[in-house]
């Protein structure tokens, strides 16, 4: 790995493409097959530099652009979905609010370490009852002498068993709405905090989605990140970046199945498959041209939400058309548990739901759109 320094003249690309097609490539069905990230794999991604991407140089970050951050997840997500997403959590939603909203001290006390991959990060807004409305969640806390106790259960938390650093969201009083949110960063062993069960998953195995269980969790002052009560800006201002790289994993799924299809129809070519590659590829490029438009806007300090949401909307439905579609061109090989074709189509279809669901993606644009 280059050195911190040095990393502006790194070429983020050939990182990416190494460790997909060397490291990653080879233990996808693997990672799949057994629902775990090989610490081979974890090691990797930290000593690549990647991890470092959305952070910023004064902290031994790469202080990528967007549009790198997005083509970096693209590839590796041609190679495992699950690995993308784990980076991808780690740079938009958990790395990205502490670089935005953290104190100086959390700033230096966090960032290096996330950066240098030492330790992961993770994003927790979901709960057992509560998705796509969070201004309805219910996990609470409270002021103390010294801090804040935390009670209450978080549901599909990517990363959060493994996790060093978990942005967390929780509400002083439910009745309050968004304006009772505050956002956390919890360190791993915090007292009160604990992983409950490990959700098994049809897609992006591998990638641990777990329950957290805050038990008055106790969190020092020193935890708050950004104002007490801002905490839902932070979570929408965090998803919307997130999303960007969302779309880009969901691209690279969609990369993976495209080439799949093509390779099966070139090598037993018939009118309906040419038919079904030529669809493939319109819907392929233009994913690719909408995920490049987003992250261009945001990289320009442009709006860049309706963007964002257009190409995770975009792309995630595309990854699902085309696997899908490559499962026909494969036939019934293709149906063999274990197939790629078949790994591909499951890991599509999570991203129609991840960081914002496609009816919520119509819903921002159609309020932007048309007003509410
Ligand atoms: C693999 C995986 C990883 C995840 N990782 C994380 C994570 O790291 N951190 C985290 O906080 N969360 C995470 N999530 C949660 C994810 O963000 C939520 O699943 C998502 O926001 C949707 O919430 P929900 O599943 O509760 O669906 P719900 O909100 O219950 O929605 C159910 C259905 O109703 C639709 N719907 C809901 N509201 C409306 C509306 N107003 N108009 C029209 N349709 C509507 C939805 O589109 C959906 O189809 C993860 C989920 C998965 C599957």
């Amino acid at each position: 790995m280059a050195a911190a320094g040095a990393r502006s003249a790194v070429d983020w690309i050939t990182v990416a493409e190494r460790l997909a097609t060397d490291q990653v490539a080879p233990l996808a069905g693997e990672i799949d097959r057994t629902d775990r990230l090989p610490t081979a794999i974890r090691a990797a991604l930290a000593s690549s530099g990647l991890m470092s991407l959305s952070c910023p140089a004064a902290f031994g970050g790469a202080e990528a652009d967007m549009r790198t951050i997005a083509r970096v997840l693209e590839i590796l997500a041609t190679a495992s979905a699950a690995v993308a997403t784990v980076l991808s959590v780690h740079l938009s939603v958990a790395v990205g609010p502490i670089v935005l909203h953290g104190t100086p001290v959390q700033h230096r006390t966090l960032l290096p370490r996330l950066a240098s991959g030492e330790w992961l990060g993770a994003f927790a807004l979901t709960e057992p009852a509560v998705g796509s409305d969070a201004a309805r969640l219910t996990t609470h806390y409270r002021r103390t002498e010294d801090g804040f106790r935390l009670r209450g259960n978080k549901m599909f938390t990517t990363s959060a068993e493994s996790a060093d650093v978990i942005v967390l969201f929780a509400t002083r009083d439910p009745a309050e709405g968004h304006r009772g949110i505050s956002a956390f960063a919890v360190p791993k062993g915090t007292p009160g905090l604990s992983v409950g069960q490990r959700l098994d998953k049809m897609g992006i195995r591998g990638s641990e989605t777990v329950e957290l269980v805050l038990d008055d969790a106790r969190v020092p002052i020193s935890a708050l990140l950004g104002p007490e009560g801002e905490g839902f800006r932070i979570a929408l201002q965090s998803l919307a970046g997130g999303r960007i790289g969302i779309a880009a994993c969901a691209l690279g799924v969609a990369r993976a199945a495209f080439a799949a299809m093509r390779t099966a129809a070139q090598e037993d070519p018939a009118d309906w498959k040419r038919a079904a590659v030529a669809r493939a590829y319109s819907e392929l490029e233009a994913a690719a041209a909408l995920v490049g438009q987003a992250a261009e806007l945001k990289d320009r300090g442009a709006a860049f939400v309706d963007s964002a949401s257009a190409a995770k909307l975009f792309s995630s439905q595309a990854a699902v058309h085309i696997a899908n579609a490559g499962l026909d061109v494969a036939g019934r090989n293709g149906l063999r548990a274990g197939s790629v074709a078949e790994r591909l189509l499951r890991d599509a279809r999570v991203f129609p739901i991840v960081e914002g669901t496609t009816e919520i993606q119509e819903l921002i644009l159609g309020r932007d759109l048309i007003g509410r």
